[in-house]
């Protein structure tokens, strides 16, 4: 078969795509190496949709920002995932800065944000976040500012767009690119794929597939950034708190999340190592006093979990969303902050250069935009829950303690399409191992309804893939061996 679309890439840039063109009657495939899709930079991120004040004007991720802010409505509507619009603060703690805050302000209004005034009433800024330090001098609020689940939207692109008839093909790591005669044969580990038109949305890899076909015109480095999760209501936060940028980023921030938990961070750091997402001492230390000048009381003990994401930065600062050379072959690259935001904007941009070439876009007749919301324990009333039970006593069985998931959930994110396939899958899909005990509990029980539902040995459950294997080999086994192997000897 001939795609008319493959996309190369499964994080939320490769899935927005695969989603937005999943309205027209193409055949669209996505290859991505990993075991799950939003495995990249879309897994460890801030989740921020910026109302887009952010970048200089001369940057196309800037006025791709403020529109794909406002899609998020509608996206979130039909989508069924976690969004809310709360707010952001950027705060200044000088007076020298306050120019700042009214240049940004006055801009960002030129260029359509909606709601953005500078306070700098202190009485009105406290009651507003309460948490946030008495060295406040003024804020510039944004209240179009949200937060957004970066993974579970990505879960609810695929899903929809396999409704739409999307094919999803995971392990399949692109390895070697042709084209001939207006078609492209891409080569994975697992079989080729043949398509006339390509998108690379690689993330931190997009300059390998681009130099597949012979381009060289970018590189991306990677520029990790580390952050500290706090327990659930360690600290109750109504803002999301951003302190004035610096030259190379938006600064440490600290954030509530819409699951009832804080994070402060990222900070930046350059690395050359593209699968590097450790933590350091240092980098903790640096996140933990950014995030004290701006919340000082912030529960230190309280923290949870350290991890670090990984931004693809193009050596143009800038999103690179190109028509190519190669007649068919769109790079979707350098997709940096704020790519989540413009992530819905980013898509149709892409649906104009396949216009452009010459594709046919008919919408399909049938074409389903919801995705419904996935059921959860915590969302039910006493009787819906009551009923549920009845109809599956899975719904009673509770695997995660620290965030209250039943079995039934874990069972549904198994077999949901482009379900999930390793621990990660499941925690991220929905929650066992999110809390505070870190999956010390749910661990054993996840591997085990993994092993049950998937029919697969335990041994060959993975945490996130190739050679993540939890369990080595049954304790038991290697006893008997040796029992066998001294009786033989
Ligand atoms: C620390 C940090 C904070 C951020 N905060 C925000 C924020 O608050 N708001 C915001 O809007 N944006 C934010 N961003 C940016 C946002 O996370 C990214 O723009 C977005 O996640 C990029 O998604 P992507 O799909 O382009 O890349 P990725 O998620 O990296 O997806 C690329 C995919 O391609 C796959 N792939 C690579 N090579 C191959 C191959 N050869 N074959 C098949 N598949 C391949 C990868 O496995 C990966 O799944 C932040 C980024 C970082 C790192």
């Amino acid at each position: 078969m001939i795609y008319d679309v493959i996309i190369i890439g499964g994080g939320v840039t490769g899935c927005c795509i695969a989603r937005t063109l999943s309205k027209y009657d193409l055949k669209i495939c996505l290859l991505e190496k990993e075991a799950e899709i939003a495995s990249g930079t879309t897994k460890a991120n801030s989740g921020v949709i910026h109302a887009g004040y952010a970048s200089p004007r001369e940057y196309v991720k800037r006025h791709l920002c403020i529109k794909g802010n406002k899609l998020y409505t509608q996206a979130a509507e039909e989508l069924n995932f976690p969004f809310e619009r709360i707010g952001s603060f950027v705060v200044a703690l000088e007076d020298n800065q306050i120019k700042q805050l009214e240049d940004d302000r006055k801009k960002g209004i030129e260029d359509g944000i909606p709601g953005l005034e500078v306070i700098l009433d202190k009485n009105q800024i406290k009651q507003m976040e309460p948490n946030l330090t008495d060295e406040v001098v003024g804020v510039l609020h944004a209240p179009s500012a949200g937060l957004a689940s970066p993974y579970e939207l990505t879960f609810a692109l695929a899903e929809n767009a396999v409704m739409n008839g999307v094919k999803f093909f995971r392990n399949h790591e692109v390895v070697k690119i042709k084209h001939q005669d207006y078609t492209f044969t891409v080569r994975t580990y697992q079989g080729e794929f043949q398509g006339r038109n390509l998108i690379n949305a690689a993330g931190l890899y997009a300059a390998r597939i681009s130099n597949m076909l012979g381009l060289d015109y970018f590189s991306i480095m990677p520029r990790k950034g580390e952050y500290i999760l706090f327990d659930r209501n360690a600290i109750q936060l109504n803002k999301i708190l951003f302190p004035i940028p610096t030259k190379v980023s938006k600064g440490i921030l600290v954030c509530p999340t819409l699951h009832g938990n804080t994070f402060i961070g990222p900070n930046a750091q350059n690395i050359t190592d593209r699968e590097d997402i450790s933590t350091t001492t240092a980098g903790l230390k640096e996140i933990l006093e950014g995030g004290m000048k701006l919340v000082p009381n912030i529960p230190a003990r309280s923290s949870i979990r350290n991890f670090a994401g990984l931004r693809a930065v193009p050596d143009t600062y800038d999103f690179i969303i190109d028509n190519t050379d190669v007649y068919g072959f769109i790079n979707v690259a350098g997709i940096l902050s704020p790519g989540l935001t413009a992530t819905f904007a980013i898509a149709e941009k892409v649906i104009e250069f396949l216009e452009l070439l010459g594709l046919e876009l008919k919408v399909k007749e049938d074409y389903n935009p919801v995705r419904p919301k996935p059921e959860r324990f915590k969302d039910f009333t006493k009787e819906e829950l009551d009923k549920k039970i009845q109809e599956d006593p899975a719904w009673a069985r509770i695997i995660c303690r620290c965030e209250t998931i039943p079995e039934k959930e874990i069972i549904n994110a198994i077999h949901a399409s482009v379900g999930a396939n390793t621990i990660d899958g499941i925690k991220f899909r929905c929650r066992p191992g999110m809390g505070r005990c870190q999956g010390g509990f749910c661990r054993p029980r996840v591997i085990e309804i993994l092993s049950r539902e998937l029919n697969k040995p335990y041994e060959e459950i993975t945490k996130r893939g190739e050679d993540t294997n939890v369990l080595v080999v049954k304790t038991k086994d290697l006893i008997l061996k040796d029992v066998l192997r001294g009786a033989s000897e």
